[in-house]
């Protein structure tokens, strides 16, 4: 009897799960699983057949208590029945697996697992005879630099995954724990995405890329030829929609920036970037290794003003040393910034991410004035974000990382929730 695959999708694992079932699709040709898609408990159970049930779910940091829970409410439910594995995968599985086997998951997959999941579901009996509670560490297959590992899933085509992994390393960013350097997609990759996307009637193409400024099509190094040819190649298959440069595709400050904004407004038909800033403060920029300055962001937010785009400005509050003054700099910095240049703050609120520099760490508590002036900036239009949803997130976070990794912060126990 064929297994059957249940995943349990979101909003946030649509990409992920996407990928998976163009890997089953590429590799898995012995035992071709059912797969169906469930987004609650209920709907898990309903689906539950009397073969082989394999329930998947992507697990990030941030979402780990909720898989928690759903987990083992089915896991109540079911009540020992023998036939149901429970596999987990995703950000969280690369940074911190171990704390997916305490909290009771049967096969952890760390790493890219496009290649080694459906080889699991290809030989699940020898799995199982071997018994849970494993690991399956796997690397990023160069297929995936081959093919485009984008399926129709769950109702759902993902943006093109045009790089993976990033150089830069910010020391709080779990965007690079898998992969020391970036891959880039090839030019057969990109052809089989495209000839989907338009079979599948799509209009608006967009992509995901840690780095939107380095892709590569024409030339083998971070040039804006490389965006102009790929643009230009898009715009000659029909696709009249482009959109790039905002989530999930964000934009690096560099003091190049005039040269890609360019090239963007060019093609693309978004006007409104995002710039991943996170502070305004050298030392705090030096600090998570980000690799440009407080300048390169005027310099980027100046190019994009320039050539007609509107800028959303990620920042980060909450960093486990930053001071109030750190904090109402950075602020203070946009508020000058936002006089000359169309654009909006964006904040969030630091999250201690599995397998980043900074999983051990708690966040500081914002001060008063801090609040005060984030409740201003936000009744006057100029501030958005997730860090009230970021501070209930990060208690979260630290409750489940004591709970099952067993790491505490002795330093930094200043969180203010
Ligand atoms: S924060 Fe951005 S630049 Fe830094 S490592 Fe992550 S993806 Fe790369």
């Amino acid at each position: 009897m064929k297994p059957r695959l249940i995943f349990y999708t979101s909003q946030e694992t649509r990409n992920s799960v996407s990928a998976l079932v163009a890997g089953i699709d590429y590799f898995c040709i012995k035992t071709k699983p059912e797969i169906s898609y469930a987004s609650s408990r209920d709907e898990i159970l309903k689906n539950l057949s009397d073969s082989l049930n394999i329930v998947a779910f992507s697990v990030t940091t941030v979402n780990f208590g909720e898989r928690y829970r759903v987990f083992q409410g089915i896991k109540r439910k079911i009540n020992g029945m023998k036939n149901v594995i429970f596999v987990a995968g995703g950000p969280h599985a690369d940074g911190d697996p171990e704390s997916l086997i305490n909290a009771g998951f049967d096969y952890v997959f760390s790493g890219y697992s496009e290649e080694s999941f459906p080889l699991f579901i290809n030989n699940s009996g020898e799995y199982l005879s071997r018994g849970s509670g494993q690991i399956i560490r796997s690397v990023t297959s160069h297929l995936w630099q081959r093919r485009s590992f984008a399926k129709f899933a769950a109702g759902y085509f993902p943006p093109l995954e045009i790089q993976r992994g990033c150089r830069f390393r910010c020391n709080y960013c779990q965007s690079c724990t898998r992969l020391n350097m970036p891959l880039y997609k090839n030019r057969d990759a990109i052809d089989e995405y495209v000839n989907d996307f338009i079979s599948n009637g799509f209009r608006r193409f967009s992509f995901v890329s840690p780095d939107a400024f380095d892709i590569r099509f024409a030339c083998d190094r971070r040039s804006p030829e490389n965006m102009d040819t790929l643009f230009d190649y898009l715009k000659l298959r029909g696709i009249s929609i482009i959109e790039y440069g905002q989530f999930p595709s964000e934009i690096r400050p560099s003091k190049d920036a005039e040269i890609y904004f360019k090239t963007l407004v060019k093609y693309t038909k978004n006007r409104k970037v995002v710039i991943g800033a996170q502070s305004f403060s050298d030392e705090r920029l030096r600090k998570i290794r980000r690799a440009h300055s407080a300048e390169e962001i005027e310099i980027t937010m100046d190019a994009a003003c320039k050539y007609g785009f509107y800028t959303i400005v990620d920042i980060i509050l909450g960093f486990p040393d930053e001071t109030p003054d750190e904090r109402l700099y950075t602020l203070d910095r946009f508020r000058e910034l936002n006089k000359k240049y169309p654009s909006r703050l964006h904040v969030h609120y630091f999250l201690p991410l599995a397998g980043t520099g900074m999983y051990s760490s708690n966040p500081s508590a914002l001060d008063m004035a801090t609040l005060r002036l984030l409740d201003k900036l936000e009744k006057d239009g100029r501030a958005r974000g997730w860090w009230r949803e970021g501070r209930r997130m990060t208690a979260e976070i630290i409750r489940m990382r004591e709970r099952f990794s067993g790491k505490t912060d002795s330093e930094t126990a200043i969180f203010n929730d």
